[in-house]
């Protein structure tokens, strides 16, 4: 079988040819893929900075650097599984709840193709109708979920679906399997001393971002891995997850953030979990003024695919 391959830096220069992730050959649909890369591109779940609705274009222009070949954990993923990117869920900018409809159903159609999606968002609210989608499926999933906030509001503005309630939600859907979801980098001001209880009472494992400083995070990893075990696990990293000196570009900053080097270590630590899809939230190109924040979440999605089942080591 020929795999497709990134359009090469030595056959086209960076800055030029197709605008998908990493240069990789585009098509319509999942079918005849193991993994695909797909935008969700909506803001309209936002709280407060606003610009998502571009981070799937920016994302994939940064992901022109990203070379096929991974230097540190010697994967080659593109020798492995058919990947392709298929474009953008065509969200209703003018109404959330009829968006997340219509990404529930785009989801359905990926995995009605047995595809592992790799979603380029857009704001947090996406990832509720992509595990209503892993759920039909795979039943409740595992989750591990990279983020400075616990998104577990029960409310925001009096609406019951937006980018800080998906996790709540998804608890109250029976969508996760809540003693495999561990939720890490945690962290900012409160409204009270009790807010990040609700998710230990669900029995997930809670990190603070506290408890990540000054350390790598591979001894956490393992922990983890143990903590999700065969089962099916959903990976979902929020930008904002990093301290905004690495990633400014997006919308609702928290200072004592993780590093680029811990979120690379977060997720190569998912080598051999049963991943079945991940998400990359919350990049905001209007903040990200040097595009960093863009190319940081281009090269996470990549590593994202490199831990993805199937995937040989050398
Ligand atoms: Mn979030
Ligand atoms: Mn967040």
């Amino acid at each position: 079988m020929d795999f497709n391959q990134p359009l090469g830096g030595n056959e086209m220069p960076r800055f030029a040819g197709p605008t998908t992730m990493m240069r990789l050959p585009a098509q319509d649909t999942a079918e005849g893929l193991d993994a695909c890369f797909v935008g969700v591109p909506m803001d309209i779940g936002t709280s407060h900075r606003s610009g998502t609705r571009f981070g799937p274009r920016q994302i994939r222009a940064e992901s022109a650097m990203l070379r096929p070949y991974n230097m540190a954990t010697r994967v080659s993923p593109f020798d492995h599984l058919q990947v392709a990117d298929i474009g953008d869920v065509a969200v209703n900018t003018f109404n959330l709840v009829k968006s997340v409809e219509i990404i529930e159903k785009h989801f359905d159609q990926i995995l009605a193709h047995d595809c592992i999606p790799l979603a380029l968002g857009g704001d947090h609210t996406l990832t509720l109708p992509i595990l209503r989608a892993m759920a039909k499926k795979y039943g409740p999933v595992g989750l591990v979920h990279v983020d400075a906030h616990a998104d577990i509001n029960e409310h925001m503005f009096g609406e019951a679906i937006a980018h800080g309630t998906p996790f709540r939600r998804a608890v109250e859907e029976g969508l996760l399997d809540s003693k495999r979801v561990a939720q890490i980098g945690l962290r900012g001001t409160g409204y009270a001393d009790d807010d990040f209880d609700w998710p230990r009472e669900q029995g997930f494992r809670v990190v603070t971002a506290e408890e990540c400083w000054h350390k790598s995070l591979t001894p956490l990893m393992a922990e983890v891995r143990e903590q999700v075990g065969a089962g099916p696990v959903y990976l979902s990293f929020d930008i904002d997850s990093l301290d905004p000196a690495f990633a400014p570009g997006t919308g609702t900053l928290e200072i004592g953030g993780l590093t680029t080097i811990q979120g690379l270590e977060i997720i190569r630590g998912l080598a051999g979990v049963n991943l079945v899809g991940a998400d990359l939230v919350e990049v905001s190109p209007p903040y990200d003024q040097a595009g960093g924040t863009a190319l940081i979440g281009a090269n996470l999605l990549y590593e994202m695919l490199c831990v993805m089942p199937g995937v040989k080591s050398a």
